[in-house]
């Protein structure tokens, strides 16, 4: 199962369209996650379109989505457990209230947002990811968007952006924020040629 997560789209006040690079990979999802900031429900509308979507809210959605969605989910990928949050919150830094979010249930990856800084880290066996906004980066020097494949083993991926679509590298777990060629190539690749399995991603 190929999951394609975002976060933080903020949609229609950054962008009006989602981003291309974001849109060759929703093509091929099996299922979407969004993890909040959404910030109106006809951009759930557009990722429907693709793939189903397990969405949640964040601090900046509007009263309609508020009501709409819940602010946690369990995603059942499979054997795995994915939850979802956005993770705003007032104590603790965001990766600590997301983790903290599903304290005592059993996940094997938590998806959050809100930060817009992507991360990817195992905490107590427990995949977090965060994947950045494919929309408003803030100071990140990218957009990107999290990726999760969910088969024999659950793996994870951030795929970084720039503004005119172009990936520039992904990070698998463990390596955070590297760069590395390999991966460059294959997720060209994955979008070129929608065959997924060369990249250095680890099982859990
Ligand atoms: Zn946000
Ligand atoms: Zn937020």
């Amino acid at each position: 199962m190929r999951i394609v997560a975002t976060a933080d789209t903020h949609m229609p006040k950054r962008v009006k369209t989602l981003p291309y690079a974001l849109q060759a990979m929703l093509e091929k999802a099996d299922h979407i996650i969004h993890a909040g900031d959404i910030t109106k429900s006809d951009i759930l509308d557009m990722l429907a379109a693709f793939a189903p979507v397990t969405a949640v809210a964040g601090n900046a959605d509007d009263a309609a989505l508020r009501e709409m969605l819940v602010e946690r989910r369990i995603l059942r990928a499979g054997r795995f457990r994915i939850g979802v949050c956005h993770g705003h919150g007032t104590r603790g830094k965001t990766l600590e209230r997301a983790l903290d979010a599903f304290n005592g249930q059993h996940v094997d990856a938590v998806v959050f947002g809100h930060s817009h800084i992507p991360y990817l880290g195992i905490h107590d066996g427990v995949l977090a990811l965060n994947p950045g906004s494919p929309t408003d980066k803030r100071l990140s020097p990218y957009y990107s968007y999290g990726m999760i494949e969910a088969g024999e083993t659950l793996s994870a991926r951030i795929v970084y952006f720039d503004e005119y679509g172009h990936i520039i590298a992904s990070s698998c777990y463990p390596d955070i924020y590297a760069c590395c060629e390999p991966c460059m190539f294959c997720v060209t690749e994955a979008v070129r040629s929608g065959v997924w399995g060369y990249c250095l991603a680890m099982p859990l």
